[in-house]
């Protein structure tokens, strides 16, 4: 009796678990679903890259000789749920057996082990660090720390290292990585793969089925194959690699891309292995065409950061996602989806997450995600939004940047202390300050930068809970130090930007 064998829109791996656990005769079940589409608002890109990934690799399995019942989403027959595609070809090919690789989504794996039909879940292999390892290395600390875990990740990879030791004598060369960047046409852009005739397909399909989601469908620029992921990989390691560190947290309006790698989607959906990336990043150093801080840095966000929120995610549970360690309430305000904004960082942030479903990581941390924390948005509404308009989000990796690493949501798991920033932060790294309506210069007033005027306010708001962290107890001396009048017109100036936030107001 055939047995299916389920493969996700994510899990484009040729062996991925359950692909080798396959027998012959076994089915491949793969679906497109309107669930799928719209268990949030997904950025047009973001669904379109999905699709066209998922219609190249079932082209590749079949030509590989596998039998696969793929499910458009435009079939009449189509159930439009991952479970009800289960219970639809199982009854078609008398299979009684799911066989699977583990989501990296609760959501999916509770609608699994709910299915009528029995599905075996496989762990997910593709990490270098399997949950249980996580699991282990997790027990019996008081905090998880990411460098020290990144320290194991190491020795265990050997990438980058001289015996026991690191290469260069030093695990992590971050000092060197934090530089602003300058405008230069000749800055290698990254590249952009046209859309072939199945990718065409699939941009009228989400133009039609998805015309309310935030975000631009064309101009589609990337890549849906593993060739076209290597030939990505290839680009960035030739071209952008070597300044990838000086300019690591730089942003730039005209340039929203700057030396990043932009494969974190192609990483994420499985048409690339974290090792592989990794072993040509320490080639190109090993061969002297990189420096040690640009090489060493990427390979850290790697086998360090992906690693490690993917074993938090695991390890905290489905419950994570309703964190809200700081009782944050405040809805996302309009600005996030494309609303007119005085705050050109805000503007220039958005704007290119609605034109490409991309931000690099600062804007990310040190913008988006930074103000909501600052406004007191809720850190569910924050999560739904990251989670919706980036072409490489997925539960796994979106919800601990969000909730832990960016909004402080988790209580400390992710971070020891929040991400928060007044605009000299933006202002140094950036060239966003100088078209702004609001001067970065003022601490109160009418134009005052408005992430000087919250960056008060939510350390007051947050007093008890932050003046004792060692790291944060010098701000709280600097806020005492400060004339009285000066501090009452920040926090009411704080006060009605809320106000004006809240209203619905352009701020
Ligand atoms: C609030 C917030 C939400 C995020 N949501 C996601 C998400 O949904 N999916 C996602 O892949 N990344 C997410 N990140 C991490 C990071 O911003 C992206 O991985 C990165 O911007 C992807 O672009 P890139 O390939 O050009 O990365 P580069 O800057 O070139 O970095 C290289 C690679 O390192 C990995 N990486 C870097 N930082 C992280 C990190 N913090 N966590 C995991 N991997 C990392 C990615 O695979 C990335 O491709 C988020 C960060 C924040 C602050
Ligand atoms: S002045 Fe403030 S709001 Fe304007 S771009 Fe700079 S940091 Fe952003």
């Amino acid at each position: 009796m055939p047995r299916l064998i389920l493969v996700l829109g994510d899990q484009l791996t040729p062996d991925v678990a359950a692909l080798q656990a396959a027998r012959p005769g076994d089915v491949v079940v793969m679906a497109e679903v309107m669930a799928e589409g719209t268990y949030v608002p997904h950025h047009p890109q973001k669904i379109a890259l999905i699709l066209s990934a998922m219609r190249h690799f079932a082209e590749e399995l079949r030509a590989a000789g596998w039998q696969v019942a793929y499910s458009r989403l435009e079939d009449d027959a189509n159930t439009q749920g991952i479970v009800g595609e289960l219970i639809r070809r199982a009854a078609e090919v008398g299979a009684r057996e799911v066989i699977a690789t583990a989501p990296g989504d609760w959501r999916l794996r509770e609608a699994l082990e709910d299915c009528p039909v029995p599905v075996t879940m496989l762990p997910d292999d593709r990490f270098l660090c399997s949950e249980a390892e996580f699991g282990a290395w997790a027990e019996g600390r008081k905090q998880l720390r990411m460098e020290f875990f990144y320290r194991e990740m190491r020795r265990k990879t050997g990438l980058m290292m001289e015996g026991d030791k690191p290469a260069g004598g030093q695990w992590n060369f971050d000092h060197d990585n934090r530089k602003p960047a300058k405008a230069d046409l000749f800055r290698p852009r990254p590249p952009r793969f046209a859309p072939d005739a199945v990718t065409e397909e699939v941009l009228a399909l989400v133009e039609a089925r998805f015309p309310s989601h935030f975000g631009a469908v064309r101009p589609f620029g990337w890549g849906v194959t593993r060739g076209d992921a290597l030939a990505a990989l290839d680009h960035f390691a030739r071209h952008s690699l070597p300044s990838f560190g000086d300019e690591q947290d730089a942003m730039l309006a005209g340039d929203p891309t700057l030396s990043h790698a932009l494969i974190s989607p192609y990483l994420n959906l499985g048409l690339l292995s974290p090792m592989e990336v990794c072993q040509r990043v320490e080639a190109e150093w090993r061969a002297g065409r990189v420096p040690i801080n640009a090489a060493e840095g990427f390979i850290r966000q790697i086998i360090g950061w992906r690693e490690f929120v993917r074993g938090i995610w695991a390890l905290e549970g489905p419950g994570y996602m309703g964190r809200n360690a700081l009782g944050h309430k405040r809805a996302l305000p309009a600005v996030y989806w494309g609303a007119k904004t005085r705050m050109a960082c805000m503007g220039h942030a958005v704007g290119q997450t609605r034109d490409m479903a991309y931000a690099h990581h600062i804007q990310r941390l040190m913008v988006t995600g930074n103000f909501a924390l600052l406004a007191g948005v809720d850190p569910a509404h924050v999560h739904e939004w990251y989670l919706s308009v980036y072409v490489d989000a997925f539960e796994w990796v979106e919800a601990p940047n969000t909730i832990g690493m960016s909004q402080f949501a988790d209580g400390g798991v992710v971070g020891s202390k929040p991400y928060v920033s007044s605009g000299a932060y933006i202002d140094r790294m950036s060239d966003y300050c100088g078209t702004c309506h609001y001067r970065v210069k003022e601490k109160a007033g009418e134009r005052a930068c408005p992430f000087n005027l919250l960056y008060w306010h939510f350390l007051i708001r947050h007093r008890e809970r932050f003046a004792n962290n060692p790291r944060m107890a010098q701000m709280y001396r600097t806020w005492d130090r400060m004339e009285e009048g000066h501090r009452s017109r920040v926090l009411a100036g704080a006060e009605d930007f809320l106000a004006r936030l809240e209203a619905g107001e352009a701020v």
